[in-house]
């Protein structure tokens, strides 16, 4: 089978047309129609084999998780996602395999109305790379750079939950077997909150998707709002199957420093607890707050309101509060 075989029997086989799509798969470029008075959001993910998922990851998961990253940067911004791009290297043409990946793409796609309007497909080493699009009114995105001190923060869903399913896939943790499929599940097939970050647009002043960690990903706020933040280690959303597995010490471990979670961490006002409290209820997503933002220079953890020392050591300070002054 060639290559355009593939793109037309696979790829073009999307149920999803929307209307603003002037022009899909099939010519050089794809033509698309913004909304009036809509920012066009754009954001790139690369996942390689072997290196952001385990080599025996499924291919539904594998299409999965490529759109799951992209929507999950778009919903930290409060874009309402449109088009997606799909550049894939395939080592070899496997319909079984092809088929099972665009079931994974297509099912996320479907459910938040996200066409696919084009890609390149090539040979190699399996890499895949997605650029998704997304829209959202004027003055109406969610920045990194907007925290203020005393703003609190929260995080949706469970966190840490990934970086256990990857310690047990490499024989580092033994999961007991009735977690294996919920935690295997959380690393496999994350959720984008897409409907969370939307609804952030009125209330969050800074917002990230989580990838990296809650510390390292936190540190990225910090540094661009000038904030520092304390974590509230009692409050963090651990599921049973974290604390259970590795004790609630390393649970904070992996909570605080485990990637991969694709949860939102955003921080909101005071005035504006209540009001987004009720807004997200309504989305469905669970919230925790899980600390304060401050006027310091640095991340710290506290439990049971005493300040303790957990492997936030690398964020002591950021680089930029010393060279602004
Ligand atoms: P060109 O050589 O002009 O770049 P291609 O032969 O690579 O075009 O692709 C033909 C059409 O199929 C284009 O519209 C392209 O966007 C689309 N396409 C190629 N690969 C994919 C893919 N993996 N997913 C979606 N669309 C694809
Ligand atoms: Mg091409």
């Amino acid at each position: 089978m060639k290559e355009f075989e593939v793109i037309r029997r696979y790829f073009t086989q999307q149920v999803v047309k929307r209307k603003d799509v002037h022009l899909g798969i099939g010519d050089d470029c794809a033509l698309v129609t913004p909304g009036e008075r809509q920012h066009i959001a754009v954001t790139t993910d690369t996942l390689v084999a072997g290196v952001h998922f385990p080599m025996e990851t499924s291919a539904r998961a594998i299409g999965h998780k490529s759109i799951a990253v992209n929507l999950s940067d778009l919903a930290a911004m409060g874009a309402e996602p449109s088009w997606i791009s799909l550049a894939i290297t395939l080592p070899e043409i496997d319909e079984h395999w092809i088929d099972e990946f665009c079931k994974g793409v297509f099912e996320l796609c479907e459910f938040y109305n996200v066409q696919l309007i084009g890609g390149d497909t090539t040979q190699g080493p399996l890499s895949i790379t997605v650029t998704a699009q997304g829209q959202i009114p004027f003055e109406k995105h969610i920045s990194r750079s907007g925290a203020k001190a005393g703003d609190w923060l929260y995080v949706t869903g469970e966190i840490g939950g990934a970086a256990l399913a990857l310690q047990h896939i490499q024989g580092k943790v033994n999961v007991a077997p009735k977690y294996q499929e919920e935690i295997q599940q959380r690393l496999d097939f994350p959720k984008a909150r897409v409907l969370a970050g939307q609804a952030l647009r009125e209330y969050a002043t800074s917002a990230i998707d989580l990838s990296d960690g809650l510390v390292a990903d936190l540190a990225h706020i910090c540094e661009a709002s000038n904030v520092g933040a304390n974590i509230v280690l009692d409050n963090l959303p651990i599921s049973a199957a974290l604390a259970d597995t590795v004790g609630i010490e390393n649970a904070y471990d992996l909570a605080l420093n485990g990637g991969d979670d694709y949860e939102l961490l955003f921080s909101v006002s005071e005035d504006n607890k209540v009001g987004m409290e009720t807004a997200l209820a309504n989305t469905g997503n669970k919230i925790t707050c899980v600390g304060q933002l401050n006027g310091s220079d640095k991340i710290t953890t506290t439990l049971n309101n005493m300040p303790v020392n957990i492997c936030v050591q690398n964020y002591e300070h950021f680089s930029n509060q010393t060279t602004d002054k």
